[in-house]
């Protein structure tokens, strides 16, 4: 596993990296949890994605469960704990795109932060800096 590329073009500048380094499990206190990679927020935020809408509610009203301090002492997880979550992968040919809510760019942002900060993350390999090649 070592970084993805966005394989859809870009028209302008991205707002959020075009590659993907990583892997974030967001797990929520209502028991859903999401594996998904950091490239999620980009194909929302630049390529119109919509997700699932479980995931959005879950995004908009949920509370992650690293936030009650359980694991947030957690620096690394395993692989394997990472995947046992649902899993939202990459987005490969045509995709359902649309309207999310408002603040579900900003949300999913912080949640993602939070969930890193939390050890929630599996790092892969860092591209330095890529945002996407223009059209
Ligand atoms: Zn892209």
């Amino acid at each position: 596993m070592g970084f993805h590329t966005c394989p859809y073009p870009h028209r302008k500048e991205s707002r959020f990296p075009a590659t993907s380094s990583g892997d974030v499990l967001l797990a929520f206190t209502n028991g859903h949890s999401y594996t998904m990679p950091d490239m999620i927020i980009h194909y929302v935020a630049d390529h119109g994605w919509l997700p699932p809408v479980e995931f959005v509610e879950d995004v908009m009203t949920g509370t992650l469960a690293i936030q009650g301090g359980a694991r947030a002492q957690t620096r690394s997880v395993s692989i394997g704990a990472i995947y046992a979550g649902t899993r939202i992968g990459y987005l490969d040919g045509p995709f359902e795109t649309g309207p999310v809510p408002e603040d579900f760019v900003d949300r999913l942002e912080e949640l993602m932060r939070l969930a890193t900060e939390g050890g929630e993350r599996a790092q892969t390999k860092s591209p330095p800096g890529f945002r996407g090649d223009f059209e």
